[in-house]
């Protein structure tokens, strides 16, 4: 008997380190120095650095990586345990070396890089030393990669990148941004002659590479190879940030109750109110969804690979979005016209549901993605009925019994009887 929902005692006791060391340690220093734990600023490297040291000497390092790619191997089951904790936290993923974009970015250099860019780029990530960013999406159009038009050539030792990305995210701080172009990943650094950074938008950038220059060895894995590695570096990313989503949700379901419990109207805890009773049950339910259907996914993906489990990641991640948007807006508004306001995490998650409706691939692509995939297991049924319709499988089934029915015409009375009374309902 395989089925079990228990976390073994060992992990378990690294799980309430990991949430008493992000609620006393990583919370405060996060509420007193927003933004230390990936500033280059002495002083904050100072706070944020022994902390990380914890992690390391705990071995909760960069969990993200497997085994065959030099992490720890602790596997994508295990991760997401560990990011339902630290997905509550906005600096936990960086303290504990798992954040986004640079996992997605140090997933590919591990899967294909040579050693040399390995130990070039990807040593230096996994230590943040350096960060990084990822090009992929086009001002005219992100959803569908045969739009994109960025493209390198090559010209005795060095490739020429010409093209204009949109929304690379963390662009303006990273060190080295991979490129997505239409013949191959490349990794340029920020600081190269013709990368041009647009004003706006700050966080997510706007960049142009004007002929852009790099030597041979920055294409990363195959030439044409972009749209295989592009695939590899989102599923991750997609199922990290589903793991993430379910610690926010819990979040704002933890708050929820908290709330109903404490106010009182029209001469009752709101807690009592029936309206606020379903928010909290179909809160409660949609959780509990979204937590095991992530769980299933990265469970599936330990027992097979990220590219089998692509239908269920796509799953996950239309699904993260819309139980955050429900649940992140519940909780605002059974917190009133507090939960309206930025004094509490609930107005940010609620804005931040669209984002993840958008970010890592539209919804309506992923849908279609599970669609087409899931059709594939199907077949169109033969003649004007659908393979379920009742009078032929009884015609079919009939002939089971026929000769039963022949021999005994009582039986045949009763059969005929008893198929008209449960055709009427
Ligand atoms: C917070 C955030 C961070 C991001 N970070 C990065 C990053 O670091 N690097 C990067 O390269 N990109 C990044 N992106 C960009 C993201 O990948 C794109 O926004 C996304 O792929 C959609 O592309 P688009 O914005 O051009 O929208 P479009 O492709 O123009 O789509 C707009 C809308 O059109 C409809 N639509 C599009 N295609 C279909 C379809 N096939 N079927 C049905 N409807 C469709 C949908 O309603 C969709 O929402 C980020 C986005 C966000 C929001």
């Amino acid at each position: 008997m395989a089925w079990d929902f228990s976390t073994e005692p060992e992990f378990q006791t690294q799980l309430d380190w990991v949430a008493d060391f992000c609620a006393n340690e990583i919370e405060p220093l996060d509420l007193v120095f927003p933004g230390a734990a990936w500033s280059r600023n002495p002083k904050a490297k100072a706070l944020a650095d022994p902390l990380k040291q914890q992690v390391k000497d705990r071995g909760l390092w960069a969990l993200f990586l497997d085994s065959d790619l030099g992490g720890p191997g602790f596997g994508q089951l295990k991760l997401a345990l560990l990011n339902e904790i630290l997905g509550r936290y906005r600096s936990a993923p960086v303290m504990f070396g798992t954040a986004a974009p640079d996992t997605g970015n140090m997933e590919m250099l591990a899967a294909y890089g040579t050693p040399e860019q390995k130990e070039r780029w990807l040593t230096p990530l996994l230590n943040q030393e350096i960060f990084s960013a990822y090009s992929m999406t086009e001002p005219q159009g992100g959803s569908d990669p045969n739009l994109f038009k960025t493209h390198a050539v090559r010209d005795g030792d060095e490739w020429v990148i010409s093209g204009e990305k949109w929304f690379t995210s963390a662009g303006e701080r990273a060190d080295i941004i991979f490129v997505m172009c239409t013949n191959g990943m490349y990794v340029v650094p920020r600081e190269t002659p013709g990368v041009e950074i647009m004003d706006y938008p700050r966080l997510h950038n706007h960049i142009r590479y004007n002929n852009v220059r790099v030597p041979a060895d920055h294409l990363l894995g195959p030439e044409d190879g972009a749209k295989v590695l592009a695939q590899r570096r989102l599923g991750g990313g997609r199922i990290h940030h589903a793991m993430r989503t379910v610690a926010q949700v819990r979040l704002a379901f933890d708050m929820m109750c908290e709330r109903a419990l404490s106010r009182e109207s029209h001469g009752k805890v709101i807690a009592e109110h029936q309206m606020v009773q379903e928010a909290i049950a179909d809160s409660y339910a949609e959780i509990n969804m979204l937590r095991l259907m992530v769980l299933w996914t990265a469970w599936t993906i330990d027992n097979s690979s990220t590219r089998e489990s692509r239908t269920q990641i796509a799953a996950c991640k239309y699904t993260m979005g819309k139980v955050l948007r429900e649940v992140s807006y519940r909780a605002l508004h059974i917190m009133g016209s507090l939960g309206t306001t930025n004094l509490t995490p609930l107005q940010a998650m609620y804005a931040g549901a669209p984002t993840m409706a958008i970010a890592d691939g539209v919804d309506e692509v992923h849908k279609a993605t599970v669609a087409r995939n899931v059709l594939k297991g199907y077949q169109p049924h033969e003649g004007l009925w659908p393979t379920e319709y009742i009078p032929a499988k009884r015609e079919q089934a009939r002939k089971k019994y026929e000769s039963l029915i022949q021999a005994d015409p009582d039986l045949a009375a009763w059969a005929d009887a008893a198929v008209r009374h449960a055709e009427r309902g």
